[in-house]
């Protein structure tokens, strides 16, 4: 049975709730996640939007299209900024991985977008690539 876990922003102001059985477990090399997280890649824990709550708090957003010419809500913390999802056309929500109180929830299954992974970046080749929808 799915259970309920929760996750919050670096400051504690902004509090979520959402299922602790993710669709899938990304690790986006996107460049959009590069420029937010400030590292290689983003781990995006997939959930369906409507298992995400936030349960205190107020979060601000951008909305952005991806290079794909997608439309990608980005929320955070409007106090200090963490990310915490982001809302994707398709009725899915990118949870911060990291942002999970117990970060061990997240276990990545897939990469994604790892072409545009910096050459530094050492990629996991375990995990299969998921194919970019267009
Ligand atoms: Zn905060
Ligand atoms: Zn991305």
């Amino acid at each position: 049975m799915p259970e309920k876990i929760s996750g919050g922003c670096l400051c504690g102001k902004a509090r979520f709730e959402t299922t602790s059985e993710p669709v899938m477990q990304l690790l986006c090399h996107c460049t959009d996640c590069q420029t937010v997280s400030g590292s290689a890649f983003y781990t995006a824990y997939i959930v369906p939007l409507e298992s995400v709550t936030l349960t205190e708090g107020t979060l601000a957003g951008f909305a952005v299209k991806s290079d794909k010419g997608r439309n990608n809500l980005r929320r955070f913390c409007q106090d200090c900024g963490t990310r915490l999802w982001a809302e994707l056309e398709s009725g899915i929500a990118s949870v911060n991985g990291m942002a999970l109180d117990d970060p061990t929830h997240f276990n990545p299954t897939h990469n994604h977008r790892p072409e545009t992974a910096p050459d530094w970046c050492a990629m996991n080749e375990v995990l299969e690539v998921l194919p970019v929808s267009s």
